[in-house]
């Protein structure tokens, strides 16, 4: 037999029917560790350390019955095994699966690179997750489990502020954010740009009102502090107290 201790916040994969994170399974053949994790529901990119009977192995180690593993999430601190650690924890830029609009808004309003597209297929989102070396997020537990894809996250809470802010925790985003850098609608950065250049997109009373704009450099869309604006500091400032909360 073989016996899991699940730490942390990783007993989150678990059934209902689990206690103490504590999950037996008997093994019939040689597995690897990262087929056993999974089959306990445990996504592979959730798990940032592995120890066998105390020593450190990664995903392919494989093992037989009898044998006792201890599984970790990211964020855990363990001196002894700092090269063990098989998540990347310098992550910067997502890809985010197609249910997530909110996320993603929020997360470009920080300055954060997010790839979104509502219409992208799980084979999509897999392949600029791989080739482009980001993040998935997702609340897709079968997808994150997707072999090609080596780093991700499972969003806990469907709500989402709650999911902005485990973000921002779980990559240790603070010390990057630059809010009001990026397009909310494609991605692209924002550059400031002179009112004559712009004044063709803007209303009336923008016109009138306004003399700082930013443009986007992907989508050319226009920023301006209107009244979309006090609305999107709201958010910041929301997301502000929770996150230092
Ligand atoms: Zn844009």
């Amino acid at each position: 037999m073989v016996r899991l201790h699940i730490y942390g916040d990783l007993d989150f994969f678990l059934g209902p029917r689990i206690r103490g994170g504590k999950v037996d399974r008997r093994l019939s053949e040689k597995t690897s560790i990262k087929d056993v994790i999974e089959s306990c529901g445990i996504p592979h990119p959730e798990v940032d350390l592995i120890l066998l009977n105390g020593k450190a192995v990664d995903f392919t180690y494989a093992i037989t019955d009898d044998t006792e593993i201890e599984v970790y999430p990211a964020g855990v601190q363990f001196p002894n095994f700092r090269e063990k650690h098989l998540q990347v924890h310098t992550i910067t830029e997502f890809v985010a699966d197609g249910h997530l609009g909110k996320l993603v808004r929020d997360l470009r309003l920080l300055g954060i690179d997010v790839a979104y597209d509502p219409a992208a297929e799980d084979r999509q989102l897999v392949e600029i997750a791989s080739r482009n070396n980001r993040a998935l997020l997702t609340r897709d537990r079968r997808l994150l489990m997707h072999a090609a894809v080596q780093h991700g996250y499972y969003l806990r809470s469907q709500n989402p502020l709650e999911q902005t802010i485990e973000v921002l925790r779980r990559f240790d985003l603070g010390a990057i954010l630059s809010p009001f850098s990026r397009c909310l609608r494609c991605n692209a950065l924002l550059e400031p740009t002179e009112k004559e250049k712009v004044i063709g997109q803007l209303e009336p009373l923008t016109k009138i009102y306004y003399s700082k704009f930013r443009r986007c450099t992907g989508c050319g869309q226009v920023y301006w502090s209107g009244s979309h604006f006090t609305k999107l500091q709201k958010r910041l400032e929301q997301i502000r107290a929770n996150f230092g909360g």
